[in-house]
């Protein structure tokens, strides 16, 4: 059995394979570790391999790991967000990638002025408009960006996707190409700079890189297979 050490070297393997494939370099993507369901022993055993950036879905969960870890390691929340949780991420988490409303994005400002907070966060996109799925819609994106780019507080590092599941990782790659190109008409049509896509996933993150993306969120590629389905866990 492959240790977590030689995962993350094959990942990383990958990562600079892909990168090359399309003229990006290496250190334009960032590897997030999703720890959802992981002991702390092995995130541990992350760490010593040098993974710096994990990824959690329920901040009860992550909550007890994070007290139990080093203070160097870097958390990201990726799961869905509800509302009453907010106040306990924001202290503890380092980027939010599952805004998915104008709603959301206003009351995490508002708490992180309340909190002396500056949060990074990625605006979930729904790209396929599934109906089963949360984030804006790309019509509702457009005529809410305005509002959102006016908030104080957050930043808004770019934008978060999770395409349709499909059988064949190629089968993705319309979808992140659709969201990098929805990314980059934003950027033109409200002169902002929006440099991040957080996008890809275990069986998918190597096209994504192709397409864009600047965050890719692996798991199992990493950690191996999880046991059960993580309450919080987003499409
Ligand atoms: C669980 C999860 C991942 C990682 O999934 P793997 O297939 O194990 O890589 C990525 N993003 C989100 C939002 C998740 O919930």
């Amino acid at each position: 059995m492959p240790t977590v050490a030689d995962n993350l070297v094959a990942v990383r393997k990958r990562i600079s394979a892909a990168c090359s494939r399309v003229g990006r370099c290496t250190d334009s993507v960032e590897l997030i570790a999703v720890s959802k369901t992981i002991s702390a022993e092995l995130i541990r055993e992350a760490y010593t391999a040098g993974q710096t950036r994990f990824g959690e879905s329920r901040q009860q969960e992550a909550s007890v790991k994070i007290a139990e870890l080093p203070a160097a390691l870097s958390w990201h929340f990726i799961g869905r967000v509800q509302r009453n949780k907010v106040r306990k991420l924001l202290p503890v988490f380092d980027v939010i990638h599952a805004i998915d409303s104008l709603r959301l994005a206003t009351y995490t400002a508002e708490l992180a002025a309340e909190l002396g907070l500056f949060p990074k966060v990625f605006l979930q996109v729904n790209v396929a408009g599934e109906a089963a799925k949360g984030g804006f819609e790309p019509a509702s994106l457009r005529s809410e960006m305005e509002e959102l780019l006016d908030l104080p507080r957050i930043e808004i590092l770019g934008f978060m996707t999770l395409p349709p599941a499909t059988a064949d990782a190629g089968d993705a790659r319309p979808w992140f190409a659709r969201m990098r190109e929805l990314r980059d008409s934003l950027e033109r049509e409200f002169g902002v700079c929006l440099p991040s896509l957080s996008m890809g996933m275990s069986g998918d993150y190597e096209v994504a890189i192709e397409e864009g993306a600047t965050h890719v969120r692996v798991g199992s590629a990493i950690f191996g297979s999880r046991a059960y389905h993580v309450e919080g866990e987003l499409g």
